[in-house]
């Protein structure tokens, strides 16, 4: 069994521990065809990447793309956040990016009725995994999301319907690495609804990227091992 890309990774731009070039190094040790640093968008308020930063950050992945242009393909990545239904903390200038995921993260500010809503669930209100799954799907259409980074983590989805419009939209679903978030039977859930399916390793430090151990358990189990897209067996 070989990986072929890890596109999840972190850097001590966020609350990583290493640098973006320690990540790439340890990924070009595995030989891994691409890494994708991918960090936290501005609109988390503990951890999100903004401001000068945020540009000095880019302007340091695009030096190292160019530098191990022969040996790795660097991906340009960022994690970006669901604000509200549909509605995400994507960048305007997104073409500067190779690759967009989204995620629902804890840390978003409070200030629209989706947040209010997650609050609620999250204090034992009545969950509603169908409209968290269209705040997550319209947001991840109209931010060019290629991949939806951890689903049911911190927010209850609606599984098969999330796959369905996965597959329609040819985005691309994640089993991470760092916490695995579906279980076996909904991993298998989404492949037999036809949506594409991605191990991250989510690493936060260096030694971490392609690092897949528990979610190559848990795709395994699901009997899906063959079908993920980032895995040749
Ligand atoms: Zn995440
Ligand atoms: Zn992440």
């Amino acid at each position: 069994m070989h990986i072929l890309y890890d596109l999840h990774t972190h850097t001590y731009y966020s609350h990583g521990k290493d640098s973006p070039r320690a990540n790439i190094l340890r990924a070009v040790e595995l030989g891994l065809d691409a890494v994708a640093i991918s960090e936290h968008a501005s609109g988390n308020m503990y951890y999100g990447v903004r401001g000068k930063k945020l540009e000095k950050l880019n302007s340091e992945l695009k030096a190292l793309k160019k530098e191990f242009d022969d040996i790795i393909d660097v991906k340009i990545g960022l994690e970006c956040n669901v604000l509200d239904y549909g509605l995400s903390d994507v960048p305007e200038n997104r073409s500067d990016y190779d690759l967009i995921i989204l995620g629902y993260h804890k840390g978003i500010p409070p200030t629209n009725a989706f947040a209010r809503h997650i609050l609620f669930e999250s204090f034992g209100g009545k969950s509603s995994p169908k409209r968290n799954t269209d705040a997550i799907m319209e947001a991840a259409e109209k931010a060019g999301a290629a991949i939806i980074s951890h689903p049911n983590e911190y927010l209850r989805v609606d599984i098969p319907y999330m796959a369905n419009c996965a597959r329609e939209l040819d985005i691309a679903l994640e089993i991470n690495a760092k916490h695995v978030s579906l279980t076996a039977e909904q991993i298998r859930t989404i492949h037999e609804h036809g949506a594409k399916l991605i191990i991250g390793s989510d690493a936060h430090r260096a030694e971490d990227v392609g690092s897949f151990g528990s979610a190559l358990d848990a795709a395994n189990a699901a009997g899906v091992l063959g079908s993920i897209i980032n895995i040749q067996e």
